[in-house]
C-alpha cells in the first residue's frame, strides 16, 4: 500500500488539499497547510462532530478555551514530569526513533504473519473453518500470538515504571533493526518531554515559561465549574471542544498522521463515581458508529483495548483506522477517573465538584473522554475515498469519492460553452445556489475534462448549462460516483443538493 499513499499525498497537494508548511523555504517538519479544498473538508469534517456530538446532545455543549494556560495546568496534569516519550538513537544511521514504536511494529508484524497463517487456512477450510479454533491450536499463529502478547505485556510494564534499560534489553533481544539502515547498534533509551515551551512576559528575567498546549482536554478540565454553574448542567453532562495542540514529536513521519501542531475534537463526558465503566462502553460504541455513518466501510475500523494504561485512566480503547500504513490509532475513548479534576483542586485550591441533588452529595466527578485527531480523521477520509477506476470504455478516472456531506465543493455548476448566453444563465443558477452550498463555476476546457477534474477534487455534483437550458429552464445533473446523468428543472436544483450532500 505504499503506492496508495504515495497517491494520497501527491493528490492532495495536486487538488489544494494539503501543502507543506512554508514550502518555499522547504518545508518545516511535520508541519502543513491546508490548501482551499483542504480547508473546507477540515471545515466540513468539524462541523459534523460539532452537529453530532454538540447540537445533537442535550447534556453536551461547546467551548473554545485558549492554547496558552497558566503553567500550573500542566504540573497538576501530570505532563510536565510524564509527558514523555522514550527515545532511542541508531548510533550508526544517526536516526532517531521512539523505542516503544520500534517494539510496537515489531509485535505488528507478528499479528499479520498470524494473519496470513488465518486467511491460508480459511481458504483451505471454506466454510468450516472454526477461526478461534484454529488460533488456539496451530502452533505456528499460537506462537505469534503468544510472542506478540508477552512483548507487549513487558513493554507495557517496563514503560510504566519507567523501566528504560528493559526496553533497550527488549529491543536488543527481539535484535530490531533501523527500518531505514537495518543496523542494530543503539543507544540506551532515554525520556524526552514533548511539551513546546515558549515564554510570556517582554524581559528575560521577569519571563514565565509556558507551554503550548499538548492536548485541548485540560481547558475543559479548568473550566469545569464555570460551565457547569452558568450552564446549569446536571450530571451525567459533557463539553466538547475544538482546537489546536501541539507535541514536540520525535518521530514525525507518516505525513498529517503525527503532526507537530495539529487539531483535537475532544469531548469530557462528567459521570457519578461508579458509573464510569458504563458511560465509557456507550461511548465507545456512540463514537464507532459515528465513523461507521460515513460509509468509508465498515472493514476499515477496529477497536483496540489497551492492556497499557496511562497514569490517569482506569480502561482505554482506541478506534482503529487501516490506514495506506495499517491499522492505526484513530480516536481514543478513555476512563480517566476522578484524576484531572482531583488534581485541579489539589493545585489551585478551588473545589471542583457537583452536588447531586438525587443523591444529596457533593463529589468530583468521573470523566469519560472521546478524543479524536482532526487531521488523521481527515487523512483516513482522504485515503479511503481516493480510487482509480477502470471504465467501461477501457479508459479509467481518478475519482475522490469523499461523502458528500464532508466535500468540499458540493456542485460544479458548468456551462457547455463559452458564448451564447450559456455563462450568463450559468452566471445566474450560480448566484441562487451560492447563498446554501459551497459551489464552484468552471468554464474552461472540454466538458469531459471538467468532469474528471470535478471527479478528482471529490465534488458529488455537476451541472452543466446547454442550448436546450434557455428553452425549457432544465439542465443535466451528472453524479460523481456513478456517473449517472440526469435532466433535471433549474427550480429543483437546490433540493437535489441537499438531498444529495446534507448531514
Ligand atoms: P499516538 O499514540 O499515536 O501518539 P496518543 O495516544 O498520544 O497518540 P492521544 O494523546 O490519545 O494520542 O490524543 C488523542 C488523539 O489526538 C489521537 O487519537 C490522535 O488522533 C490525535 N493525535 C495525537 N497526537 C497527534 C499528532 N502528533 N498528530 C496528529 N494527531 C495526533
Amino acid at each position: 500500500n505504499e503506492d496508495l499513499f504515495k497517491n494520497v499525498i501527491s493528490h492532495a497537494k495536486e487538488y489544494g488539499y494539503i501543502f507543506a508548511s512554508s514550502e518555499i523555504y522547504d518545508g518545516l517538519s511535520a508541519v502543513y497547510d491546508y490548501g482551499q479544498n483542504g480547508a473546507e473538508l477540515k471545515k466540513n469534517i468539524k462541523e459534523y462532530w460539532w452537529k453530532s456530538m454538540v447540537q445533537m446532545h442535550q447534556n453536551i455543549v461547546g467551548i473554545d478555551a485558549a492554547i496558552l494556560m497558566h503553567p500550573t495546568t500542566w504540573k497538576a496534569s501530570g505532563h510536565v514530569d510524564a509527558f514523555n516519550d522514550p527515545l532511542i538513537d541508531n548510533k550508526d544511521s544517526k536516526r532517531r526513533y521512539r523505542a516503544d514504536v520500534l517494539v510496537e511494529d515489531y509485535a505488528e508484524k507478528l499479528l499479520q504473519k498470524a494473519q496470513k497463517e488465518i486467511d491460508k487456512a480459511k481458504k483451505r477450510f471454506g466454510e468450516e473453518f472454526d477461526e478461534e479454533q484454529y488460533k488456539a491450536t496451530n502452533p505456528r499463529v499460537k506462537r505469534y500470538l503468544g510472542d506478540r502478547k508477552e512483548i507487549l505485556e513487558r513493554l507495557g510494564r517496563s514503560l510504566t515504571n519507567e523501566d528504560l534499560a528493559d526496553v533497550k534489553s527488549l529491543i536488543e533481544e527481539l535484535e530490531i533493526a533501523d527500518p531505514e539502515t537495518g543496523s542494530k547498534n543503539w543507544t540506551d533509551v532515554r525520556q524526552f518531554n514533548l511539551m513546546f515551551g515558549t515564554k510570556l512576559g517582554a524581559s528575560a528575567d521577569s519571563a514565565t515559561q509556558l507551554y503550548l498546549r499538548p492536548e485541548t482536554a485540560q481547558g475543559i478540565f479548568v473550566n469545569f465549574s464555570n460551565v457547569q454553574k452558568t450552564g446549569r448542567m446536571k450530571i451525567p453532562f459533557g463539553i466538547a471542544q475544538i482546537g489546536k495542540a501541539f507535541r514536540n514529536e520525535i518521530v514525525a513521519r507518516q505525513f498529517i498522521f503525527r503532526m507537530r501542531e495539529f487539531e483535537q475534537m475532544e469531548m469530557q463526558f462528567f459521570v457519578r463515581p461508579g458509573e464510569e465503566l458504563k458511560w465509557y462502553e456507550h461511548w465507545k460504541e456512540v463514537r464507532l458508529k459515528w465513523h461507521l455513518s460515513l460509509g468509508l466501510g465498515e472493514k476499515n475500523y477496529r477497536f483496540h483495548d489497551h492492556d497499557k494504561l496511562a497514569h490517569y485512566a482506569n480502561a482505554a480503547a482506541d478506534i482503529e483506522f487501516d490506514f495506506p500504513f495499517g491499522f492505526k490509532e484513530l480516536e481514543g475513548v478513555h476512563s480517566r477517573t476522578d484524576f484531572d479534576l482531583k488534581a485541579h483542586e489539589e493545585h489551585s485550591g478551588k473545589k471542583l465538584r457537583f452536588y447531586d441533588p438525587e443523591l444529596k452529595e457533593n463529589y468530583v466527578p468521573y470523566v469519560i473522554e472521546t478524543s479524536i485527531g482532526l487531521d488523521r480523521m481527515f487523512l483516513s477520509v482522504l485515503a479511503a475515498s481516493l480510487k482509480e477506476e477502470e471504465l467501461e470504455d477501457g479508459s479509467s478516472r481518478t475519482v475522490l469519492k469523499l461523502p458528500a456531506v464532508l466535500a468540499p465543493t458540493k456542485a460544479a455548476i458548468l456551462p457547455l460553452v463559452k458564448k451564447d448566453g450559456l455563462p450568463e444563465l450559468a452566471q445566474e443558477i450560480f448566484n441562487e445556489l451560492k447563498w446554501d452550498y459551497n459551489i464552484q463555476f468552471d468554464e474552461k476546457d472540454a466538458i469531459g475534462r471538467r468532469y474528471r477534474r470535478q471527479d478528482a477534487a471529490g465534488t458529488p455534483l455537476c451541472i452543466t448549462i446547454d442550448h436546450d437550458s434557455l428553452e425549457d429552464k432544465m439542465v443535466t445533473v451528472r453524479f460523481r460516483d456513478t456517473m449517472e446523468q440526469k435532466r433535471v428543472e433549474i427550480s429543483q436544483l437546490s433540493a437535489i443538493i441537499k438531498e444529495e450532500t446534507n448531514f
